[in-house]
């Protein structure tokens, strides 16, 4: 996707040559006109699969999903992240590892909010070694729905999961692939 390859060489920080920073636009600051042209190529890409619910991960993949849904006018359902008395007894939970934070997490999801046989298209930011959407993808396992596909803005594939994800067959595309960061300059497949 051209404008999102313009705004990540634009706007988008290096930090070394594992991590990319977008807070600009995608995840501290949000920029709703290019969301929503996020949320319109994703719509493009799967136009031709079933989805009856987008599932994405606090906090960076709600605006995405938010974007998206709106396209294929269903719900939005997010894995929390923290517990809470508020949530329902009845979840479904992954333990993560976040790549960012360096440690394992829980996310959740009530089980009234994905329910059998449902086609479920999983969104995320950014995908690296592919721990957030195997996470994701084990709860939509124990809802027993389907997962139709997933959607990634920013791929950094020289990281494993693109590869891992593709080589289960998980119907996965990526808005931008980057090769390498190596010194600051990010090249794309
Ligand atoms: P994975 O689970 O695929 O290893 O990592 C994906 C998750 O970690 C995403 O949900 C995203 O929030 C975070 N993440 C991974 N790499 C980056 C990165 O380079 N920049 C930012 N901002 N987040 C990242």
């Amino acid at each position: 996707m051209k404008l999102l390859k313009e705004k990540i060489i634009n706007e988008g920080k290096v930090v070394d040559s594992e991590v990319l920073k977008v807070d600009n636009f995608l995840n501290h600051q949000l920029d709703i006109n290019f969301l929503n042209e996020i949320g319109k190529e994703f719509k493009e890409i799967f136009k031709d699969i079933k989805v009856d619910r987008i599932l994405t991960i606090e906090s960076s993949g709600i605006a995405i999903a938010y974007a998206a849904a709106k396209y294929f006018d269903v719900p939005v359902v997010f894995a929390k992240k923290t517990e809470s008395r508020s949530l329902d007894e009845e979840i479904y939970e992954s333990q993560i590892f976040s790549f960012t934070k360096g440690r394992a997490y829980k996310a959740r999801v009530s089980k009234k909010y994905i329910k059998n046989g449902e086609n479920i298209l999983i969104l995320d930011d950014f995908l690296a070694n592919g721990r957030a959407v195997l996470g994701l993808k084990s709860i939509v396992e124990q809802a027993s729905a389907n997962l139709s596909g997933v959607g990634i803005v920013i791929e950094k594939g020289f990281q494993e999961g693109g590869r891992l994800l593709r080589d289960m067959g998980i119907n996965l595309k990526s808005l931008a692939i980057i090769d390498s960061m190596e010194k600051g300059k990010i090249k794309f497949r």
